[in-house]
């Protein structure tokens, strides 16, 4: 059993573990070596187990494993498109999820940097417009999207966030899961978001992919 697996495995666990995802929703992938490994389809990520993952290669294609979950073909699109990126991890986290379905969202600052992690590991959000779950056509989209950010949001869907592994993917995907949740709670107050001068001071606190 690799470091990668039991490290997949356990990640699965955490973001079930801190309600980042409901049902048999949510899927990760990480590269090893020249493939992809991702959680299978049909599996609560509580279930994910370390011996049973999905083998692709880096085009999409199943190796080995069990049937991967519908969406890998956005894991494998994002994961072309960023060659220092590792790692993905997508859920319908009911926040940013919530933000994917709003009419009047901003595209180009669809949350405003309301604190200074989000601006550290989330901004700039990418925003993606609505496909069909498991419709290949969001490839493309996807691609070109990722090129430009690490963190997207599927309109009435959720976030698809990459990283340099999958612990800071999933710091920046529980990020922008907060960042959303306060959007919320001060909807209707007035706001202080972060001059562009404090966003511009601020470093990249944990390792994510160097930055474009
Ligand atoms: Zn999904």
């Amino acid at each position: 059993m690799t470091e990668l697996r039991k490290t997949l495995e356990r990640v699965a666990h955490s973001i079930h573990r801190r309600g980042l995802t409901h049902g048999r929703t949510g899927n990760l992938a990480v590269r090893e070596g020249d493939h992809i490994l991702v959680t299978p389809t049909g599996v609560s990520l509580a279930d994910v187990s370390a011996a049973e993952l999905s083998v692709l290669d880096a085009d999409g294609r199943h190796l080995d494993g069990p049937p991967p979950t519908k969406e890998a073909f956005l894991h494998v699109a994002v994961l072309q498109s960023r060659p220092t990126a590792q790692a993905i991890v997508h859920t319908h986290s009911v926040h940013a999820a919530a933000l994917s379905c709003l009419a009047d969202l901003d595209q180009a600052q669809p949350l405003p940097p309301l604190t200074a992690y989000y601006g550290m590991r989330v901004a700039p959000l990418e925003v993606l417009p609505y496909f069909a779950p498991g419709d290949k056509a969001a490839t493309e989209a996807v691609q070109q999207a990722a090129t430009r950010s690490h963190a997207l949001l599927l309109r009435n869907h959720g976030p698809v966030i990459a990283g340099s592994d999958l612990e800071s993917a999933l710091d920046a995907l529980e990020e922008l899961e907060h960042t959303a949740q306060i959007f919320f709670l001060t909807q209707g107050m007035r706001t202080a978001p972060l001059t562009e001068h404090q966003l511009a001071a601020l470093q990249p606190q944990t390792p994510q992919e160097p930055r474009p």
